[in-house]
This record gives C-alpha cells, sequence and structure tokens, in this order.
C-alpha cells in the first residue's frame, strides 16, 4: 500500500491517474464469486463435450502412485526458456530419488520457426544428454516422460495432438497433428535410444511429484509463464468418454488448460491494456484468462500502461520512452525492482510521484492475477466438494512474484466459506504450496505408472 505520507507529495493529476488503475485493476470479492460460478459450470462443459472453451483434457494417467514405482527413466521438458533433460532412478521404497540433469536453451526462434527445426533441436539436446552421460555404453531403449506443456487430445498417453500453441509459440504445422511421431522420427534419423512413454502436461507433473510426497494433495497449479492445473476426477464424472465404458469408479487425471476460461469475454474484469495484449498476440481470442494472469503477459501490461501515461502526458515529460516501446520487454520477476528497471532498462529518469504510481501499479498488476489465479483453484475445489486439499503450485510467478501466495490465499478465503480458525497458526483448509518437480520426478513417475500398467495388461 502506498503510504498517506507520500501520496500526500503526489500532484492532483497524477493522483487521479493512480485512482483510475485502481478501479480498473482491483477484483472485489462480488466480482470473484461471480468468476467462480461460471468456472464452476465451464469445468462440468469440459467434462461434458469435446470443443467446450475449456478443453479438460483426459490425460490417461490413472490415479496416484503408490510409492513402489521403480526404474531409470528420462524426464523432458520442453519450456519456454530453458529445455530440461533429466535422468532418474526411482528407488524400490519410497526415498530420495536419484536424479541428474543438463539444462539447454531454448532459442527465442525455435518459438516462431519450423516443425523441423522444434523437434531437430530437442532431438539434438537428447542425443547430447546420452552421448555425455552414457559414452560408450551399449544402451537399451530408454523410457521417457515427456512434459509438453500445451493443450494437447490425447486417445492414448503415449500421443497428443496439439490444440493451439499458447505462451507465445507460434510453429506452423504442429497444430492439429499428433506431435510425437515427428518427434519420434527426429530421434530416429539420429539414432538415439529413446522411446517415449508418455506425453504429459506439467500441471499432471506436478499433480502426479507432489501427491508421492503428500496424501493430501488434490491440485496441482502452474502460475508461471501461463497457467494451468490438473486434478483427479472419475471417469464416471466425464459425460464426453461414457461411450468407452469405463469403470465410473476410476480415477483420471485431467488436464483442465484452464488458461481459456472466458474467452467469451463474459466476467473477466478486463482493461483495455488486457484488450491491446489479445489483439497483439499471435492467437486473439484465446487464453483470456492466462493473458490477466501469466508471467508472460504481467510485465506487458505493465508496459503498456506506462506508454499510455506518456502519452496522456502524465509521466515521463520530455524524456524518449523509444527503449519502452518495444513489445514484451518487461520480465515480470522485474516488477519488484521497478526504479531500478526504469533507470538501468529503458533510460528513464523517475520524480517521486511517478515512482509511487509505478509502484502500486506493479502491486495492482500482481494483486489482480493472484486473486484471478485463485479462481480457478476455488472453482476446482467447488466442483469437486473438496473442504479441505493441499495444491501443489509451481512457475515463476508462484516462487518468485512478491506476496503472490498470501494474496492469492486472501482470495481463496474470500470466496471459499471456511469456519473460523481456532488459532492463528492453523493452516487454511485450502492452501497453496510449493509443489514437488513435476517435469522431472513428475514425469518419470507417470512414466512408470504406464509402464506398469502395459505390463499388468491394462493398456
Ligand atoms: C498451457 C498449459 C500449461 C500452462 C502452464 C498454458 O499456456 O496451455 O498446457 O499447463 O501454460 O505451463
Ligand atoms: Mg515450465
Amino acid at each position: 500500500m502506498v503510504g498517506l505520507g507520500s501520496m500526500a507529495d503526489v500532484p492532483k493529476d497524477l493522483l487521479a491517474q493512480i485512482k483510475h488503475l485502481e478501479e480498473i485493476f482491483t477484483v472485489p470479492k462480488e466480482r470473484l464469486d461471480k468468476i467462480v460460478t461460471k468456472f464452476v459450470k465451464e469445468l462440468e462443459k469440459g467434462l461434458a463435450k469435446e470443443g467446450s472453451t475449456i478443453p479438460m483434457n483426459p490425460t490417461w494417467c490413472m490415479g496416484f502412485p503408490t510409492g513402489h514405482e521403480t526404474g531409470t527413466f528420462l524426464a523432458l521438458d520442453m519450456g519456454g526458456t530453458n529445455l530440461r533433460v533429466c535422468e532418474i532412478h526411482l528407488p524400490e521404497e519410497k526415498g530420495e530419488f536419484d536424479i541428474i540433469q543438463s539444462k539447454y536453451r531454448m532459442p527465442e526462434e525455435l518459438k516462431t520457426g519450423t516443425a523441423d527445426e522444434l523437434w531437430g533441436y530437442i532431438a539434438d539436446c537428447l542425443q547430447q544428454f546420452i552421448e555425455y552421460h552414457h559414452e560408450g555404453e551399449k544402451l537399451d531403449k530408454l523410457p521417457l516422460g515427456f512434459t509438453f506443456s500445451y493443450p494437447a487430445t490425447q486417445h492414448y498417453i503415449d500421443h497428443g495432438i496439439l490444440q493451439r500453441w499458447t505462451k507465445g509459440f507460434d510453429i506452423d504445422g504442429v497444430e492439429g497433428e499428433d506431435v510425437v511421431p515427428p518427434f519420434e522420427k527426429a530421434l530416429a534419423e539420429r539414432g538415439v535410444p529413446i522411446k517415449l512413454t508418455a506425453l504429459i502436461n506439467d500441471t499432471t507433473g506436478t499433480l502426479i511429484a507432489s501427491a508421492y510426497t503428500d496424501d493430501q494433495m488434490k491440485i496441482g497449479c502452474i502460475f508461471g509463464t501461463g497457467c494451468n492445473a490438473a486434478y483427479m476426477e472419475n471417469c464416471g464424472s466425464i459425460p464426453k468418454l461414457a461411450h468407452m465404458n469405463l469403470d465410473p469408479e476410476l480415477p483420471i487425471a485431467i488436464n483442465c488448460e484452464y488458461g481459456a476460461f472466458d474467452n467469451e469475454h463474459e466476467v473477466l474484469p478486463l482493461t483495455k491494456y488486457d484488450e491491446t495484449i489479445d489483439k497483439e498476440s499471435p492467437r486473439p481470442g484465446q487464453q483470456a484468462f492466462e493473458k490477466m494472469i501469466a508471467g508472460l503477459y504481467l510485465g506487458e501490461i505493465f508496459r503498456l500502461v506506462l506508454l499510455d501515461m506518456h502519452e496522456g502526458k502524465h509521466m515521463f515529460e520530455g524524456q524518449s520512452i523509444d527503449k519502452l516501446k518495444k513489445p514484451y520487454s518487461i520480465d515480470a520477476s522485474n516488477l519488484s525492482e521497478t526504479a531500478e528497471l526504469m533507470r538501468t532498462q529503458f533510460n528513464l529518469q523517475c520524480n517521486k510521484p511517478e515512482l509511487e504510481l509505478i509502484r502500486r501499479l506493479a502491486e495492482l498488476i500482481g494483486t489482480r492475477a493472484a486473486r484471478l489465479s485463485a479462481c480457478g483453484v476455488a472453482a476446482i475445489c467447488k466442483k469437486k466438494g473438496y473442504k479441505t486439499a493441499h495444491v501443489g503450485a509451481d512457475g515463476s510467478v508462484f516462487n518468485k512474484y512478491p506476496h503472490f501466495k498470501a494474496r492469492g490465499a486472501q482470495a481463496l478465503r474470500e470466496m471459499l466459506d471456511w469456519p473460523e480458525k481456532k488459532s492463528k497458526r492453523d493452516a487454511d483448509p485450502v492452501e497453496i504450496m510449493t509443489a514437488e518437480d513435476g517435469s522431472g520426478v513428475g514425469a518419470a513417475l507417470i512414466a512408470a505408472l504406464t509402464l506398469k500398467r502395459v505390463k499388468e495388461g491394462q493398456l
């Protein structure tokens, strides 16, 4: 909060701007409630029908690990900035895992390049990994859990048709196609001894890795470059799978893909800045919810507001804002160091009142993101009737954005009717906590669970 003392020094015009920003970026409880009400309905719709706004993708990850999963697995995480390859040894009894890992840079050009370049690059990294860690060994094919964190339709756990790119990726010829065959082809061309066992989403990995060590774990979330969650559903509650005659009690992880919530723009409190982000993105009209809360967009919202303030002649008068004109030039993780950021990255000097506005703006954008993020979690809890739950969360925004956790918890408290706490130290009934490594350990566990099902003849 901006202290009254400092506000007294802010000229009237800027004060009016701050007030306006507070109005458009604040999400009061009544709005949260309205959002959650629609959210619950949309989760249901997604389970009922293919092609719904929130896809609610069945992942064919059938239930939680028992703790007895064993073996050696590779895990590949294709993220926005890095490509991570791990080799994980799951011990006989639940305990410490052995992990070796290497990180490779994910070149920015790849995101808008060709499909061949993408799969070729990934296969090269895997090849390097194997050559480095298994030099001269004669290897049987190693099973791989591939964390592919984009919406995919899966008819089997080792296939996935990309529904659409998100998070700024824009590679032709991948959407609408199964991503596994070209990936395996690139491996085969290089003679890399790897067999893809499971294609997973980062949220599913997070759910499974966290549930391995915590039996209260019910939801896995990512609040990072993108946003999304997965939870365990019963097959009997998924009308769109009814034709498969699955055991209604059988659990299956659902990758919600709820970044697409409210693409119809009915309940989200969009500002003109959010509209600009959408319009200028490679996929307008998609990922409406994600575009208001995920790390990829928070810095951009901030930048757009500042540009607008300058155009309205409220800020940076007489200074060149050329550097600020570059889209996506602000990393969300820098929003806590705004003064420093303006000076070093954009060569802009701020007077005290301007700094007040900038600090308040960063706080407003972060608070809005945290409160909206909590709506997705609240909606799953309401839909499932969870009175208590642990929610495992990962991602740069959750882990690094100041106060994100506390603000999310506060919003949950406003939305879910909880009994009065007996003691201040009591945990909240639904608690969002730091997750275990989903795209490493989670991917390995899911690969292990899959191989076990193959062995038992269930697949
Ligand atoms: C993707 C999801 C992913 C989330 C977090 C979204 O953009 O569509 O599949 O789980 O980002 O990485
Ligand atoms: Mg990731």
